[in-house]
């Protein structure tokens, strides 16, 4: 019965990567395919504590159903945040809880597209917002990024070319590359945004995993026209096992927003939002964000280090200040999938790049990830990516 399908599930297609990285399962293996935050360091013993004085105190609240806006003091928590770190004036009225912030990705398709409609995004971008979008249908366009981000001479000629509707970005530590926008593009790129009546989707799940120096500005906070809807999560500042994230926009937006999630789920689970809720307010969640960047700083540093020591003359790859993720460029000609299947048999895996261009291409690149694993298997890691590369050039 396959035809009875709705069209949009063509473009909804288990990848093939997908099904070879079920092999990093494998004992032994040393997955840099993944982009999680590292188990090992949620904060259990206060995780316990908060989920205690939820059921002793709130049980009855916690369990039952909800509105679908979100549970309002953690609604104001998340508004006082986003006013000190972003300079905005907004309160509980500006923000939703979503199921992650793959929900926000999801809930602005089903706001603003149809099919057909033009979506601008970076070159590469995030898998997971592609595959959310695809549901809608829409024609996604690349712009090319250099190393400060996305070049605005090209941006500007398909806002020209085309009636964008949206434009998908993630100016923090990107996934896949770890780029981050410099302060002046974000600047170029907001002025030149603002000509045109485009949504902007700001996805910032990384913007507090910075490791040299603080963020910088984000495009929220250069917006005058109610232009950019910001998405935020608490997956990789605390667990992304509660599925807990926000968007932010003006009220307008806010009304269809909880419109379309209210369709989707009611609401998000009340439970999870008042530990998390319990936990920011009996903890410091900015002095564990602080271990999170030691650590991944240090794991950083050990897959560059590695990098330099065995690959710095095959591959060239973009240092990044913060979040999860290396991006790699090998050769011309190297086909990172063919790769990918030697390296399995190594013991080592990451993704190819090419399924984080929505028009394909770029075979030779890949990702790596290093919020997961010791220095040691880092080291280990890049050792045998190196020598399955090398045996791959000889054939
Ligand atoms: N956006 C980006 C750029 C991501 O990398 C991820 C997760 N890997 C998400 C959104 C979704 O995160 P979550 O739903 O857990 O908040």
């Amino acid at each position: 019965m396959q035809h009875i399908l709705a069209d949009r599930m063509e473009g909804m297609k288990a990848s093939e990567i997908r099904e070879l990285l079920k092999l990093t399962e494998q004992p032994g293996m040393i997955s840099f395919a993944g982009g999680l935050p590292d188990s090992a360091l949620f904060p259990l013993a206060d995780i316990a504590k908060a989920r205690d004085a939820v059921l002793s105190r709130q049980a009855k609240e916690a369990l039952q159903y909800s509105v679908t806006e979100g549970y309002a003091p953690l609604r104001d928590w998340i508004a006082d945040r986003m006013n000190s770190k972003h300079g905005t004036a907004m309160d509980r009225e500006h923000v939703l809880i979503t199921n992650g912030s793959q929900q926000g990705l999801d809930l602005s398709g089903k706001l603003f597209l149809n099919r057909g409609d033009v979506v601008l995004c970076e070159s590469p971008t995030y898998l997971g917002a592609l595959n959310a979008l695809r549901a809608y249908e829409p024609r996604f366009v690349e712009v090319d990024c250099d190393e400060e981000g996305m070049i605005i001479e090209q941006l500007r000629k398909q806002l020209e070319t085309h009636p964008v509707k949206m434009i998908y970005v993630i100016p923090n530590f990107q996934n896949p590359t770890g780029r981050s926008w410099s302060a002046e593009r974000r600047k170029q790129f907001m002025a030149c945004a603002a000509e045109y009546d485009a949504v902007i989707l700001e996805d910032d799940p990384y913007g507090e995993l910075w490791f040299q120096a603080a963020e910088r500005p984000s495009l929220l906070s250069m917006d005058t026209r109610g232009q950019v809807i910001h998405l935020g999560s608490f997956s990789k500042v605390y667990c992304p096992g509660y599925r807990i994230g926000w968007l932010t926009a003006s009220t307008l937006w806010m009304e269809k927003y909880v419109l379309a999630k209210q369709s989707s789920d009611l609401h998000s689970s009340s439970i999870s939002q008042r530990e998390i809720h319990a936990y920011l307010t009996n903890n410091d969640l900015d002095r564990h964000i602080k271990t999170l960047r030691d650590v991944y700083r240090k794991r950083r540093d050990a897959m560059l280090q590695a990098m330099r020591e065995h690959l710095s003359e095959e591959a060239s790859y973009y240092e990044p200040s913060g979040g999860l993720f290396l991006w790699v460029e090998l050769p011309e000609g190297v086909n990172a999938r063919a790769l990918l299947r030697e390296c399995l048999d190594s013991g080592v895996a990451f993704v190819p790049g090419e399924a984080f261009y929505p028009g394909g291409g770029h075979a030779n690149t890949l990702r790596l990830n290093y919020s997961v694993s010791s220095e040691s298997d880092i080291w280990t890691g890049i050792e045998r990516l190196a020598t399955a590369l090398r045996q791959y050039k000889s054939f």
